[in-house]
């Protein structure tokens, strides 16, 4: 009898064990481009553009090998969403068997298992072999623990991968190089070339270009500067890019900051990443070999590592340990609303227009203005954790919600009360100051927290730690901050409550 394989938009995996279990002959693949996906937050262009164009792609490679595809584009069909199409073929077809690899998201999960269930067709979910951690290996790590840290967790991933290890011992006599990673840029800026390949546009693409344009214009983003991969060999094509000329200087610049500069020497493989087009342990052996032939040092081969077998399997391990939990959480009783311009970035704090405005025209932001830019400024501001969630989930090509809810709920806005990062990730203008040369530019002072020409992020950090002081109080290392703000005379402590009050008339 038939089987039904669902490949969703994100698991593009020419090596998913979804393949060994169908039959090209007689078992059939669905792929479908819907609504719902597209929709259900407000994604940028940037994001639908590329999960069309990569299924497109893929649904056609496929095919070259010989399965029967079932692919439904977008307009030329009535599903609202994947449930809904499974549905329909399911009683036209009459399937022994649904099969799905685990998808990245709860949401898509329980909708198709709803719709398989009103039929007598047994669902088989399988574990996604594109990971290097089988959750059930995580799982077993996690119970009875109370704190899941990074670092514990990255350690017994090397010694699995036998990345990075000689014998039972870490390569450079360190697990990790992270002091070694947080140079800011010299005067002149970025001490290397940021020019970067930019993936070819091909009549799939630019079909899919012209029909988001035409079918979510009222979408956020622009599709103007569309530069991701879609293909396998496009991905790869990125990965050489970056291993071949910017892996070398990864390290050391890897939380510096530059206006204008919107890529850096960053990857720029994390879409490709998470569409499954690149296998993580193909891009870290790749890592690992330009350090042995003495192309990159250490500390920039370890980081980079670091965030592929460490931070990205962590994040996802955690993402299923704790279940729908995640977007529930609101440690911190943040009820404040996102402001509008984190749709525009018409806004006149240097810092943030050039992340945001760069996020607009390429759905892109490197690691640090995420979390020290936008991430910041919205824990500061109070904004509703939940709301956030949404902005990062829609506006970035690489926003999945195994990736994207911890790293935003957890580590950027501590709604999880410290699962993931020991203490909030708070910081004034200084941080933002020191990493980069926005400040230069700004009408703001970083250094000052009150007045006119204060710098919102200096004012609206002390009026967190005076909003948050007990809890604060009670950490070990935040404890001193607290301290610092009771230095201060109980006048400045007044102002610089009614500059935080003006500030939230103003940035509303
Ligand atoms: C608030 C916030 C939201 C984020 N949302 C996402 C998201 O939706 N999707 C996403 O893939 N990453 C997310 N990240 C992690 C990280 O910012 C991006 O992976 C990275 O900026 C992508 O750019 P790059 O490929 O140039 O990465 P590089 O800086 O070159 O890093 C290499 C790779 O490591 C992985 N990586 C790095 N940091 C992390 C991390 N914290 N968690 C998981 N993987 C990591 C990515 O796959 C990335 O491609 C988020 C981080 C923060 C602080
Ligand atoms: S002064 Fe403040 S608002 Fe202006 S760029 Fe610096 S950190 Fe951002």
């Amino acid at each position: 009898m038939t089987k039904l394989a669902i490949v969703l938009g994100d698991q593009l995996n020419h090596s998913s064990k979804l393949f060994d279990y169908l039959d090209p002959k007689v078992d059939v693949v669905v792929m479908a481009e819907v609504h719902e996906e597209a929709s259900h937050v407000w994604s940028h262009k940037a994001r639908i553009a590329l999960f069309f164009s990569a299924m497109r792609h893929f649904y056609m490679e496929l095919v070259e090998r010989g399965f029967n595809v079932r692919y439904y584009k977008y307009g030329e069909h009535s599903y609202s969403s994947i449930a809904s199409c499974i549905g329909d073929i399911i009683d036209e077809l009459s399937p022994s068997e649904v099969l799905i690899v685990q998808p990245g998201e709860h949401r898509v999960l329980k909708s198709i298992a709803q719709r398989v269930s009103t039929s007598a067709t047994p669902l088989v979910v399988l574990s996604d072999n594109h990971f290097v951690v089988p959750l059930e290996n995580f799982d077993a790590w996690a119970r009875g623990r109370k704190v899941f840290r990074l670092e514990h967790f990255y350690r017994l991933t090397r010694r699995q991968t036998n990345i990075l290890m000689e014998k039972d011992q870490p390569t450079g006599g360190k697990w990790n190089f992270d002091v070694e990673n947080r140079s800011s840029f010299p005067k002149g800026g970025p001490p290397f070339s940021t020019d970067r390949l930019t993936s070819p546009i091909d009549q799939t693409t630019r079909d899919v270009i012209e029909l988001v344009n035409e079918k979510f214009a009222n979408h956020p983003g622009t599709l103007d500067d569309f530069r991701w991969p879609t293909t396998r060999d496009d991905a790869l094509l990125a990965l050489d890019d970056f291993i071949e000329n910017h892996l070398e200087h990864f390290g050391k610049y890897q939380d510096a900051m530059w206006q204008n500069e919107p890529l850096l020497g960053h990857s720029l493989i994390s879409s490709a990443l998470n569409l499954k087009l690149l296998d993580p342990l193909e891009v870290c052996n790749r890592a690992e070999a330009a350090f042995l032939s003495g192309k990159a040092p250490i500390e920039s081969v370890e980081g980079f590592i670091r965030q592929i077998i460490g931070w990205r399997e962590y994040v996802r391990c955690l993402y299923f340990f704790f279940g729908e939990e995640w977007t529930k959480w609101n440690h911190l009783g943040a009820n404040g609303q996102l402001p509008k311009w984190y749709w525009t970035g018409e806004v006149d704090m240097v810092c943030l227009a050039d992340t945001i405005g760069q996020t607009i025209k390429y759905g892109y932001a490197h690691h640090i203005q995420r979390l020290m830019v936008t991430g910041l400024f919205a824990l500061l501001w109070g904004a509703n954790p939940y709301q956030v969630h949404e902005w990062y989930l829609s506006i970035y090509v690489d926003a999945v919600e195994w990736v994207e809810a911890p790293n935003v709920i957890g580590m950027s806005q501590y709604a999880d009360g410290g699962v993931m990062a020991s203490k909030p990730y708070i910081a004034s203008g200084a941080y933002i100051s020191k990493m980069s040369n926005y400040c230069s530019s700004c009408r703001y002072s970083p250094a000052e927290a009150t007045g006119e020409a204060a710098c919102p992020f200096t004012t609206l950090y002390w009026d967190f730690i005076e909003r948050h002081q007990e809890l604060l109080n009670n950490h070990p290392r935040l404890g001193l901050q607290v301290k610092n703000l009771e230095r201060k005379s109980q006048s400045e402590r007044i102002e610089i409550k009614a500059r935080a009050r003006e500030l939230r008339q103003i940035y509303s």
